[in-house]
């Protein structure tokens, strides 16, 4: 789903309903699909930069452009490969076995006009940028999907280290069913059949933010090393919090981010270079820059978190029927005629008088 949003419109980017879907489609994320879906609305986002936008009182807008995704669809749109990859970063030249040495000073040094002239210009670079009209400095991480992934390695180390001291097994999986249970978090392991690996619940964000702030780590963990952890999961949530706030100075952060990075190293060695991921990265190194960049809007503001709850509400709503029964082409297709049908009808309603005089479409229901 791509949607897009009036990013003037401030005080309202955190609701679903001003994210206005332009791009709806069942298939996998794919470079060829999507270059293909989105020819014709780069065309049009090409036009409106270049020409800007007359309403119907004959006012012109001039119109910036931003983006902002999970890393995923980030890195596929900017023609950019896979974030396991060796030179993964979209906005410098750093590579995989240089993210654990500080001695190094990463800023957005790429340009999108390198990339449109040659994109293999860039090591990691293997195909034109699809939206290649927006500057580099105008693709905004996101902060929602820098909590959860980074919120999902940390979770993952703890029970890493679990395994590694040998204390991983029924009773830990007991502790943490009865942690979750006072945190007030619903959460179980289960195995799938034929695997020894223990799958487990994967959390929503807010939940995630419940158990980086309260789970007890004492529980698990001889005190002294539950202390440890529990002070690099709490640094963590300050940051996702200033990252979020308008008013933290980016310098601070930027000190903070950094001693936060060393810490998450400097764990009695359970934790290595090798376990930083490209969003610790972005964290780090591209975040206090963002912030200085984008200081008018500050980063909350380019949020996929709106967007997240937008495409939960479709799912719940229309693709209730179709996801049930697995989805057949037919029920999907119908389903997304329905979702863009009902928000063109919204549109049209809002530029209309005859808002006055009737009813409104039923509201989503969320489950
Ligand atoms: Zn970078």
């Amino acid at each position: 789903m791509i949607t897009c949003s009036i990013l003037d419109d401030i005080d309202n980017l955190y609701r679903p309903e001003n994210h206005y879907t332009i791009v709806l489609y069942p298939g996998v994320e794919k470079y060829e699909t999507l270059n293909n879906v989105l020819k014709s609305l780069a065309m049009e986002l090409r036009k409106l930069k270049e020409e800007g936008f007359k309403d119907n009182q004959n006012v012109e807008w001039k119109v910036e452009l931003y983006f902002s995704s999970d890393w995923k669809f980030l890195a596929m749109c900017l023609g950019l490969n896979a974030a396991n990859s060796r030179y993964f970063c979209p906005w410098c030249e750093v590579s995989k076995e240089q993210q654990g040495d500080f001695s190094y000073e990463w800023t957005i040094s790429k340009t999108m006009d390198q990339i449109r002239e040659d994109y293999t210009f860039y090591k990691g670079h293997i195909r034109p940028a699809i939206f290649d009209m927006i500057p580099l400095q105008h693709w905004v991480p996101d902060e929602l999907h820098i909590m959860l992934r980074i919120t999902d390695v940390l979770w993952r180390l703890v029970l890493d280290e679990l395994r590694s001291r040998n204390t991983w097994g029924e009773r830990a999986r007991n502790v943490i069913i009865e942690e979750m249970k006072r945190i007030d978090v619903k959460f179980h392991f289960w195995l799938e059949i034929g695997s020894t690996n223990w799958q487990y619940t994967s959390l929503m964000g807010q939940d995630k933010l419940v158990v980086l702030q309260h789970f007890d780590l004492s529980k698990l963990f001889p005190y002294s090393r539950a202390v440890q952890i529990r002070s690099l999961w709490d640094k963590f949530y300050l940051l996702h919090k200033a990252m979020k706030d308008s008013k933290t100075d980016a310098t601070q952060f930027s000190n903070d981010a950094r001693a936060w990075l060393h810490q998450f190293l400097d764990s009695n060695y359970f934790y290595q270079a090798s376990d930083i991921t490209p969003y610790m990265h972005v964290l780090v190194y591209h975040i206090p820059e963002m912030m200085r960049i984008h200081h008018n809007f500050g980063l909350a503001a380019f949020s996929c978190s709106a967007v997240e709850k937008k495409n939960h509400q479709q799912v719940s709503h229309f693709f209730k029927r179709t996801t049930k029964d697995g989805g057949t082409g037919k029920g999907r297709k119908s389903a997304i005629i329905d979702i863009l049908e009902y928000e063109n009808r919204l549109l049209y309603f809002k530029e209309h008088d005859e808002i006055d005089s009737m009813q409104l479409p039923k509201r989503l229901r969320v489950k």
